[in-house]
């Protein structure tokens, strides 16, 4: 099964909680967090897997 992944936004300002992402098996091995953007802030740098 292609992942799933709680990302959190560490930015101080953004009000965004928490978000799923769900890979699939069509997204290549190397697509990460880091390619992402918080879809609130838009921050790309603030992003991380929750838990971790
Ligand atoms: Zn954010």
């Amino acid at each position: 099964m292609p992942k799933t992944v709680d990302i959190v936004c560490t930015a101080g300002d953004c009000e965004l909680d928490m978000f799923e992402l769900h890979y699939t098996y069509d997204m290549p091995a190397e697509v990460g967090i880091e390619d992402f953007q918080c879809p609130y802030c838009g921050s790309s740098d603030s992003l991380t897997e929750a838990g971790v």
